[in-house]
């Protein structure tokens, strides 16, 4: 085995990359079986190489640490509760400011009846800290320790005099920079101005190294010392998914001045890899920037890409293109991948496609597959080896000899304070290595702590294998390939918890495809709008006298069509439509009612891009929100069908020998449906699809502001197959077709959602018994919210503040679930609210058909003139902390988002409800005042905590009033099923939607007992 094999390599590569182009990866797998088994004594050969290396370097600091840490990561690797529990102090602890509260941190944490200690356990932390780590001193001293294993640190000295200290190693580095999730854009501005700062100080120090280490010289010359590891999300604080070009031309504007000084200065910059979400736009920035003229051939550059992504090999393939036609040598660093759990999770969240392979050797077995592809097409990428793990890096070695690839032409990097006596070996056997060097504060640096926490004690992960488990070397160095041939495929789709039903997903518009048939469907819809849209009695379309325009609200100009308006004659033959076919449909099995209906959530789904136009245009919904709207829309149809289904057939109440006891569930018979405006689709979908899934017959009463869009669900019914009169459409005046209805004694429900004030004279007027009605009628009620949050003293930050901003803000505010206060623990308040405030203001406000706007219009002109009037009143009340700039259009109805603070609890800010973007800001001493203020409200809809406290989370989840709440996440956003949602007090009446018990406010139970027994004896089957 040569290691390293000078070869006179060009004329070879030249040969390699015709073929390579045309498909590089096949080459590998069409090795040869005698080839595959001499790559793989290779493997073995250089793996016994390393590890025997290594054996006399010893272990990693990680795992050789006396007394306190020790005991807690030996721990950790034993007790999955304890290792939760503990790396979730870790996490917390740099935000703790007392002892006291470290103290108290601890306790919650580690002193949990659940966590195992073992009393060893407890000896070893006594003895490492004496009684004292139980009251907090000394704790805090011992993580920062821990995370200075693996950081450099913020102090600028002890930063180069690593740097130094490695390059007098021979082991080159690149430097990260360790911080908070980028919020807004002076965290932006700040982060760039950090990159700006770190290139003149490396410059500084590296300029006096007389030469470059071995490290950063390979056969074909010198590579730059000063090496830059840069993060996308760090630049651009908005980044949305549905607006790619506006990320790429913020960040390319705060990449750019990088790029220059890096140019200027001779250094190489690395774009990281971070999660899946911003991986197409990583590449297509990297590709974009680089390709501007300024820096198609300076500075150099590289990029990280993840082997733990089933696109991988695609996307490598395309980088290699691209640096093959730009004629720019790129570095590929090539890593598996630090978020597996995130995207697992956040994939099985969304019912999307797992972006990341199942299993750990399929990973491993595509870093292989990857490694080769790099050194296949040296030519055109330089490559970089990203791993820790002996078998990955013995392939790479394998397989360089096999294609005379010189071991000096590629690197190795490894992260600083991982893996020590690995690099050791790779150093002796004279190959490249590079450390990856975090810098930073210690309390951003902390998810950078608990991830390489959580990489040296992974289970699954090759450190803990070696070197605390003891896993034998033979099983260290197995072929991959040959253990995913063993091994079941995990995580195909993600895990049904209803076999009966299934969440539609949002849109992905990281997907190019995806956005585009947005914008074709505005481009569509904009050439038809303006049209008439009839009543629907009997499934005919009716015309009236009277239509009333429904308009764009970011141009009222734009009418995005006219609304049939309904007299009272007309509704009364809606209503006897609706009772003439109610007989029929109630006798129509339940699970061809259900079918109809399923029926009508597959149409949405072949109509959903038309329909988000739809909402964009006329509710003022942007992007996300008009998706998320049909999505639950289509989950509402789906799901009630699926409930139906088991309702309809009888449900045993007891078993007893000799009688049969049935539950049945009847049709309530005619029901009115009034539904708002702000999910157009949504709520009157959900509750039109439960009630006639149920077996009744309904007349809709969609809301004056959206009725185009409650049109076409109308049309989807009738397309669906629903026959004539078991939905009728009946647009008009609330005040006199929709009371007129409500009041009436042939209805027997009224299935109500919006405004406290509507809702109490709806409920109020069903409450009467006109003569001629013959039951009680019915009222499904939901009404308003005043929703708190609470930010506790030790809540994480950078959650806290996009979950809040989106939670208030979200379409403009107009959700009855919406964050309307937020109530800050004082110890927090003041960097809270600093960096919420910048948040808010980095916003981007306009038009909802613009992608990346996150703020639209408010629905009519209306509301803006209430809400300004709210935001008049709320300045003689409390302080007008920030208030955002809305685009001059005087035919748009913006309104400001705002902000007020020190908003007393007596005053109309912090009880009305508003329904806009004004959110009322109240500091509280401690968590009880937190509590009180939260629960001092009429309504009990929503309501959030953001805490890393277990004992306060307990308690927010006992004490905190209100329908549903959202623990350390944003408080808006239901989902069918899985977050039923809906309030009490003046909230409403206690009704879930989207629940498994909400068919049954439309139905009504009846029980049929039958005697069985017949002179004795009882059938079998009884
Ligand atoms: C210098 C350097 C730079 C890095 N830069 C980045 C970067 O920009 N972006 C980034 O994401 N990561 C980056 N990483 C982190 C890197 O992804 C992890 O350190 C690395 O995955 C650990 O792999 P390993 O080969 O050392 O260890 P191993 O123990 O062999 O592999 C662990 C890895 O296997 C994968 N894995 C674990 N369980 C499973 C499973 N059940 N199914 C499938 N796969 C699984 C995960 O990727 C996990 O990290 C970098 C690492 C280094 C050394």
């Amino acid at each position: 085995m040569s290691g390293t094999t000078a070869l006179a390599c060009h004329g070879y590569f030249e040969e390699l990359s015709r073929v390579s182009t045309s498909n590089p990866a096949s080459m590998a797998s069409r090795r040869s079986p005698s080839q595959t088994a001499g790559v793989e004594s290779g493997v073995r050969g250089w793996g016994e190489n390393i590890f025997s290396r290594m054996d006399t370097a010893g272990t990693p600091s990680l795992f050789t640490k006396k007394g306190l840490q020790a005991a807690m990561m030996d721990w950790a690797m034993r007790d999955e509760h304890f290792k939760t529990q503990l790396f979730r102090f870790v996490d917390v602890l740099p935000s703790l400011t007392s002892a006291g509260e470290v103290s108290r941190h601890l306790k919650e944490y580690l002193g949990d009846e659940q966590v195992n200690l073992s009393a060893g356990l407890r000896t070893a932390l006594k003895a490492a800290t004496g009684a004292s780590w139980l009251f907090g001193a000394g704790v805090k001293a011992q993580v920062t320790a821990m995370a200075r294993q693996f950081m450099l640190g913020d102090d600028s000295k002890e930063i180069v005099a690593t740097l130094r200290r490695l390059h007098d190693e021979d082991i080159a580095f690149t430097v990260d920079v360790l911080g908070e999730t980028v919020v807004s854009e002076t965290e932006a501005d700040n982060y760039a101005a950090r990159y700006l700062d770190l290139l003149s100080l490396l410059a500084g120090e590296t300029s006096k190294w007389p030469q470059p280490c071995k490290s950063n010289v390979s056969s074909r010359g010198t590579i730059p010392q000063l090496n830059l590891s840069v993060k996308i999300s760090a630049l651009y604080s908005q980044i949305h998914p549905a607006d790619p070009e506006t990320a790429i031309e913020k960040t390319s504007s705060r990449l750019r001045p990088i790029l220059r000084k890096a140019k200027e200065l001779g250094a190489f910059i690395n774009f990281d890899m971070e999660s899946y979400a911003l991986k197409d736009l990583t590449l297509h920035l990297f590709k974009t920037i680089f390709s501007e003229p300024e820096f198609a051939s300076e500075p150099a550059c590289g990029l990280a890409m993840q082997a733990y992504l089933k696109d991988s090999e695609a996307d490598l393939k395309g980088v290699i293109s691209w640096a093959r036609l730009q004629r720019h040598h790129v570095t590929v660093r090539l890593v598996k991948g630090a978020y597996w759990d995130y995207e697992t999770v956040i994939a099985q969240q969304k019912e999307w496609p797992i972006p990341v392979f199942g299993l750990k050797a399929e990973t491993d077995a595509n870093f292989e597959k990857l490694s080769v592809i790099l050194l296949e097409n040296a030519d055109a990428v330089e490559a970089a080896f990203g791993t820790h793990n002996v078998r990955s890096i013995a392939h790479v070695l394998a397989q360089a000899d096999r294609l005379g690839v010189n071991h000096r032409d590629f690197e190795f990097q490894m992260l600083y304070g991982m893996a020590e006596p690995i690099k050791s070996a790779l150093l002796q056997l004279g190959c490249r290595l590079r450390e990856y060097c975090p810098v930073g504060e210690l309390l951003p640096g902390m998810a950078y702590l608990v991830r390489r926490l959580l990489e040296n004690t992974s289970n699954e992960g090759f450190l803990a294998n070696t070197f605390a488990k003891g896993a034998s070397r033979e099983q260290l160095l197995r072929d991959p390939n040959a253990m995913v041939a063993e091994q079941e495929p995990r995580h195909r789709t993600s895990p049904a918890t209803n076999p009966m039903f299934r969440n539609e997903p949002p849109i992905d518009f990281t997907i190019s495809a995806e956005r585009e048939k947005i914008l074709a469907a505005i481009r569509e819809l904009r050439q038809q709008i303006g049209r008439k849209h009839p009543l629907v009695i009997n499934n005919k379309y009716i015309s009236t006298r009277d239509w009333l325009p429904s308009t764009n609200p970011a141009n009222q100009n734009e009418i995005v069509g006219y609304a049939a308006q309904a007299s009272i004659a007309e509704a009364e033959a809606a209503l006897a439509a609706a009772r003439a076919a109610q007989p029929d449909w109630a006798r129509t099995p339940a699970g061809e009612r259900s079918a109809i209906l399923e029926k009508v959530a597959s149409l949405m789904r072949r109509d959903k891009a038309a329909l988000c136009a739809l909402e964009i245009l006329e509710s003022g919904k942007n992007w996300t929100e008009a998706d998320a709207d049909v999505a639950e829309a289509i989950d509402f149809c789906n799901f009630y069908a699926a409930e139906m289904r088991k309702l309809g057939k009888p449900q045993r109440t007891q078993q007893v020998p000799g009688e049969s006891n049935l539950q049945h569930w009847l049709p309530r018979g005619i029901g009115v449906i009034i539904a708002p405006w702000n999910f157009p689709l949504a709520i009157l979908t959900g509750m039109s699809a439960a009630a006639i899934a149920a077996g009744n017959a309904v007349l809709i009463k969609p809301s004056d502001q959206t009725p185009v869009i409650a049109s076409r669900l109308m049309d989807l019914f009738i397309e669906a197959g629903l026959p004539a009169g078991v939905a009728n459409f009946v647009t008009g005046p609330g005040s006199t077709v929709g009371a007129h209805l409500v009041a009436h004694p042939k209805v027997d429900f009224v299935a109500f959602t919006g405004s406290k004030e509507v809702g109490l004279k709806i409920w109020e007027t069903a409450g009467r018994t006109p003569p001629g009605q013959v039951g009680l009628k019915k009222m499904i009620c939901e009404m308003g919210g005043k929703n708190s949050a609470i930010v506790d003293s030790d809540a994480d930050l950078d959650e806290a503040v996009s979950g809040c901003i989106a939670s208030a803000f979200g379409y403009q505010g107009h959700k009855c679930s919406e964050l309307s206060r937020l109530i800050v623990l004082a110890d927090n308040y003041d960097k809270f609210m600093e960096r919420f405030i910048a948040a808010a203001a980095s916003m981007r406000i306009g038009p909802a058909e613009m992608p990346g706007n996150v703020i639209g219009p408010v629905i009519s002109r209306e509301a803006q003139q209430r809400i300004l009037k709210t935001i008049a009143i709320g300045r003689t009340e409390a302080k007008l902390a920030w208030q955002g700039q809305i685009p001059e259009n005087p035919n748009a109805c913006y309104v400001p988002p705002t902000i007020f603070t020190d908003v007393p609890p007596a005053s109309r800010l912090f009880r009305e409800e508003i329904f806009g973007p004004i959110l009322s800001v109240t500091k509280a001493k401690d968590f009880d005042e937190a509590l009180a203020l939260a629960n001092d409200s009429e309504f009990a809809l929503t309501g959030g905590c953001y805490s890393r406290s277990p004992v306060n989370i307990e308690r927010a989840k006992a004490e905190l009033v209100c329908g549903n709440l959202y623990i350390n996440r944003g408080i808006t956003g239901a989902i069918v099923e899985r977050q039923p949602f809906g309030g009490f007090k003046m909230s409403g009446g206690g009704t879930k939607a989207g629940g498994r018990e909400y068919l049954q406010n439309f139905l009504l139970p009846r029980v049929i007992t039958e005697n069985c027994l017949r002179r004795g004896f009882a059938a079998a089957e009884e």
